[in-house]
């Protein structure tokens, strides 16, 4: 049985404007499953801040108003997220963890592990940010077994995916997120809490966000990659966020293409108006 919101439609990609063109050309219908899911926005605050701007930026999020059908959950460095626990409104936001070990407790120095953010309260965490599969060398398969771990410890996972300029550039994008994306399916079991970020590693942190069309195209295959492995009411409820150089000024139109369930925020997340604003995009797509 399928979705409600699956439907025919051609899937022929639309001529991408800006960073680069997709040589995707496929044409001819195919069942195809739109997203019917809650919004969420993530705020990835990454290794930026101190005591005095995490008071700040706790306090303006405070003040903004978020609205209630939205999932937003933000993302401080480890060593803040017991002051961000204790201050910052939690009907309005959860908290994530920027990563955490692959494994559970024991000798791994510098780790956190996924049970410890369980028994401290913090119920989501971010893996495989482009970050760091590039600095630290998470690969493919360490990223889909750290999201399986921490998805049997109870937590929810923003699991990242994105291309390289270069790769999108030779024409190589479906292969790159084919291969990121299999390797999860191969290990995770319960897709209900996993929200899928698409982060283009050219538009993180560089003002060059993908066009929404860009960004459309890229949901709409994922959603299609899911939906022949998974089925279409997992497919069409899983949350697939876009992340790369949004902003307040580009929020609005980015959120309006059919797949786009979400943000996943770097810069802008550190400003609560420009946060709120993002969180505030969702228009419609907030769901009580
Ligand atoms: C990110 O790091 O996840 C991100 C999307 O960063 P930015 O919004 O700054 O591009």
């Amino acid at each position: 049985m399928l979705a409600s919101r699956c439907s025919l439609r051609p899937t022929a990609s639309r001529p991408a404007s800006g960073v680069a063109r997709m040589p995707v050309g496929r044409s001819r219908l195919n069942v195809v499953c739109a997203s019917n899911a809650k919004f969420f926005v993530g705020g990835n605050w990454k290794c930026n801040g101190s005591v005095g701007n995490v008071r700040k930026l706790v306090d303006e999020l405070n003040a903004e108003s978020i609205p209630a059908g939205v999932d937003v959950v933000c993302a401080p460095p480890y060593i803040y997220i017991d002051y961000v626990m204790q201050h910052l409104d939690r009907d309005k936001y959860q908290l994530a963890a920027q990563n955490c070990w692959i494994g559970g407790n024991g000798a791994y120095t510098g780790e956190v592990s996924a049970e410890q953010l369980q028994d401290f309260g913090v119920p989501w965490v971010i893996l495989g940010h482009s970050e760091r599969r590039a600095l630290c060398n998470e690969s493919n398969e360490v990223v889909a077994k750290k999201t399986a771990h921490a998805l049997a410890a109870g937590l929810g996972v923003i699991a990242c995916i994105g291309e390289t300029l270069e790769q999108r550039q030779s024409g190589s994008v479906f292969k790159v997120l084919d291969a990121q994306m299999q390797a999860l399916v191969d290990e995770v079991k319960d897709w209900s809490k996993v929200v899928v970020a698409y982060e283009p590693v050219w538009a993180i942190g560089t003002g060059v966000v993908a066009t929404p069309e860009q960004a459309q195209e890229v949901h709409a295959y994922l959603r299609k990659f899911l939906t022949a492995r998974l089925g279409s009411s997992v497919a069409s409820t899983l949350r697939i966020i876009y992340g790369g150089s949004v902003n307040d000024a580009n929020c609005k139109e980015l959120s309006l293409q059919e797949d786009i369930d979400g943000f996943l925020v770097g810069g802008a997340s550190l400003k609560g108006s420009s946060f709120a604003t993002i969180c505030n995009a969702a228009g419609k797509k907030a769901k009580i």
